[in-house]
């Protein structure tokens, strides 16, 4: 079977693990200070250091378990019960279960038919006095209208979440995605363009958030025992800000995301390649559209790669053709207002259309020319 999304590990990876394992500290520690350093370095342009203006530092940023453990903590810190939170329907599951599980109001939102990102307007047509926060993604990588999206929340004092779980390293002109929210969140599971086994990062505008979030990840601990050294006479005494869970992450996993750092221009480069594939031997297809190109002002981290047949009827029928011949498709993400538990009886007419016509092929740069060939073909037989 050809795998939708797949992780490239190898002996560097291996190699880096096995210091942690001689290190003997296999908790948080040096590993996770580095990885920390060197993704903000990564995050900060060439173009925006030599303006003199540090887009994110280690002051910006901290590592945290997984990227819904991180949604959650977002929406902890902004919202509270009876608030309302603005999401698109098409997004990942975490974000509603983050903002039901605080006894906040989930709205849903319309998403562009072809992108698949969130709509500007009708984001605004849903702001009300009890709007609190607006969580958003980059649907397959490509970058959503964040600026315009970023402008309306500072219109109306919303703070902004940004779920940049698809989009590590996207830009809009030099800016990274995951920059222009109040908060910024990546996952590095194992289905990510960057992985470390389970794991995510948080980037905070507000140094205060940063701080707040610290110790909300860390037992709500006001003392600074561990990671950092700084310890009291007494280290043993301790308060506790709040009672809150441990959502860290260690060393071992610190080891594999700064190996797979060094990868990543490569990795995304690649996935780059098969994209433009696609494109080129599905675009003239006349029972299929394949993505809109992608604005030149804009990067992609090329996470997904969506096709949408024209009728209903072909996209049910292309996946089941497609998985009988080895090869796995899937559709992300299923609207989050048709889930039941949700309770919601929204019209979202985009929404309900390309669920019914988008299919996600694979797209990951461990799959061969042989494998692209072979999804192309496939594809192009089916009619
Ligand atoms: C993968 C993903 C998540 C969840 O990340 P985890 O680290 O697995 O919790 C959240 N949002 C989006 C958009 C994702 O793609």
């Amino acid at each position: 079977m050809i795998n939708i999304y797949q992780p490239t590990l190898g002996k560097e990876e291996l190699k880096a693990v096995e210091e942690v394992f001689k290190s003997n500290w296999l908790g948080r520690g040096p590993k996770t200070k580095e990885f920390i350093k060197q993704f903000a370095t990564k995050l900060t342009t060439d173009c925006f250091e030599s303006m003199g203006f540090i887009q994110a530092s280690e002051k910006n940023l901290l590592t945290i378990s997984s990227c819904t453990e991180g949604l959650f903590q977002a929406v902890e810190l902004y919202v509270k019960e009876g608030d309302e939170v603005i999401l698109p329907s098409v997004s990942f599951i975490g974000a509603a279960n983050a903002v039901v599980s605080k006894k906040a109001i989930p709205v849903f939102c319309d998403v562009n038919k072809r992108t698949l990102n969130p709509s500007v307007e009708d984001i605004e047509s849903k702001i009300t006095k009890k709007t609190k926060a607006v969580i958003v993604i980059h649907y397959a990588g490509v970058p959503c209208d964040i600026e315009r999206i970023m402008n309306l929340c500072s219109q109306y004092n919303i703070k902004l979440i940004e779920d940049n779980a698809n989009s590590p390293f996207s830009r809009v002109n030099v800016k990274s995605t995951g920059t222009f929210g109040d908060i910024g969140l990546w996952s590095f599971d194992s289905m990510k363009q960057l992985v470390m086994g389970d794991g995510g990062m948080v980037y905070c505008k507000n140094y205060e958030d940063k701080k707040k979030l610290d110790k909300l990840t860390y037992m709500g601990l006001e003392s600074k025992s561990g990671f950092s050294n700084i310890v009291d006479k007494k280290w043993w005494e301790f308060d506790i800000s709040s009672p809150s869970r441990r959502s860290i992450t260690n060393d071992i996993q610190a080891a594999i995301g700064i190996e797979q750092l060094k990868k990543i221009d490569t990795q995304i480069a690649k996935r780059r390649l098969i994209h433009d594939a696609y494109t080129k031997e599905l675009g003239d297809l006349n029972w299929l559209l394949v993505p809109e190109p992608i604005d030149p002002t804009t990067t992609s981290s090329y996470y997904m790669y969506h096709i949408q047949t024209k009728t209903e009827n072909d996209r049910d029928k292309l996946a089941k053709y497609l998985r009988d011949k080895g090869i796995y498709t899937t559709f992300r993400y299923y609207p989050l207002h048709w889930v039941e538990y949700f309770n919601c009886n929204n019209k979202l007419t985009n929404t309900e259309y390309l669920a019914k016509h988008t299919l996600c092929i694979p797209l990951h740069q461990g799959l061969s020319q042989k494998d692209v060939h072979k999804i192309i073909e496939s594809i192009k037989e089916f009619k």
